[in-house]
């Protein structure tokens, strides 16, 4: 298999699964990882941490040190130790450098054994919308669309482009201690102070639609529903909307009309939805390239034809990075954030009850000179902090 040469080293030399766990865990908070995945293969298992959106290995071990990091982790989070076969979950909390972080452990039986997928909870690292890279432009509609008192906002994208964050930034800015603030989560990714924060699941009994009535008989002022993934969820998140309470929501979709066209499919009355929707942001999360070992370049004929397809003129010089030891030779260090903003206005109310077309939309917001995903995309290569590759990747084949 691949292996990205820094940093994987043989896990066997290390004596005990307890030291074993406790490098492995070390090690994804030091990279700031989002997962560890110990992945069972035929003859030895290895560990791979997602960096950045993008898995790297850590390390091999042989099976049978494997098996007691196995029994390891099942011991952290109280899971039945000599259960094999069935899956099983659980929340493991650790502190790192005094820092506490929860592990949210999922144990499933594979072919070659069981395979751990732990994923690293913390408490949310940017809270402030200026670190979020957002255009000035773009922080005064968000703060303008989440100071009113109803209404649906809507923060949208495929997983892992951050959509969580950016809700967090948002229940801060709103924390003033003078709201009553829930949220609606599966599970709670980032955990608050001053937020009532609930966790949905099937062992506490609770989905969406049921959590969203439980809140609302709490007095919330504003209601944080984890995602619209129903038609169910979304008709009472609608109605929450309506009977004065702010709800933020995220959705799947791939850009701010695309949500728009999904609520309608979810079944959502397009009167309703025009009183109830204020304004969706969608985003994505590009690897910013390694300023150590950034460099320009002139780009290929098939980067030139794909460039003048996406922007209508030819690149000039594009940039990428060449790897280098102070980015582990991933030519990428740090995320961008990239987004959208669509605030619902007369014209657009009236194309929704018209029954316009996506093309439609999209011919009005070109008429606007409405900054879109591609666009600010686009702005980021131009620039130099991504290359055309990554945004390649993170607007086309990550869906
Ligand atoms: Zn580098």
């Amino acid at each position: 298999m691949h292996m990205s040469a820094v940093g994987a080293f043989s896990l066997s030399e290390m004596s005990s699964p307890v030291e074993i766990v406790d490098q492995m865990v070390n090690q994804a908070v030091r990279l700031n990882a989002s997962d560890i995945l110990i992945e069972p293969q035929e003859k030895q298992a290895v560990v791979r941490l997602r960096v950045d959106g993008v898995l790297q290995t850590f390390g091999e071990m042989p099976l049978g040190s494997y098996d007691q990091v196995m029994s390891r982790i099942k011991v952290l989070g109280n899971m039945d130790v000599a259960e094999s076969r069935k899956p099983q979950e659980s929340k493991i909390r650790f502190s790192s450098d005094g820092h506490p972080y929860v592990l949210r452990a999922a144990i499933v039986s594979t072919n070659f054994g069981q395979m751990a997928a732990l994923r690293v909870l913390d408490s949310p690292k940017f809270t402030e919308f200026t670190q979020l890279g957002m255009s000035e432009a773009v922080i005064d509609k968000i703060k303008r669309n989440i100071s009113g008192r109803y209404g649906l906002f809507l923060v949208c994208g495929p997983t892992g482009a951050g959509k969580t964050t950016t809700v967090h930034t948002c229940l801060k800015h709103l924390n003033n201690g003078e709201v009553n603030i829930m949220t609606i989560e599966d599970p709670v990714e980032y955990i608050m102070d001053g937020l009532n924060q609930i966790e949905v699941g099937e062992d506490v009994g609770l989905d969406f639609v049921s959590g969203l009535r439980t809140v609302l008989r709490m007095n919330p002022d504003v209601v944080f529903v984890g995602e619209i993934r129903d038609a169910a969820t979304a008709r009472i998140a609608i109605q929450a909307a309506l009977t004065g309470h702010l709800v933020i929501s995220t959705l799947h979709s791939r850009n701010s009309v695309g949500a728009l066209f999904r609520l309608l499919d979810l079944g959502v009355d397009r009167y309703i939805l025009n009183y109830a929707l204020r304004a969706i942001v969608s985003q994505r999360l590009m690897r910013k390239i390694c300023s150590h070992c950034k460099e320009i370049y002139q780009p290929t004929e098939s980067e030139r034809m794909f460039y003048r397809r996406e922007k209508g003129d030819l690149p000039g010089q594009l940039t990428a990075g060449r790897g280098c030891d102070l980015c582990a030779h991933n030519k990428f260090q740090g995320m961008a954030g990239i987004y959208e903003m669509l605030e619902m206005d007369e014209v657009l109310r009236k194309m929704v009850l018209s029954e316009a077309d996506e093309a439609g939309f999209k011919a009005e917001l070109d008429s606007r000179e409405f900054e879109d995903l591609n666009s600010a995309g686009l702005r980021l290569v131009d620039d130099g902090t991504t290359s055309l590759h990554e945004y390649i990747r993170t607007l086309y084949d990550a869906g």
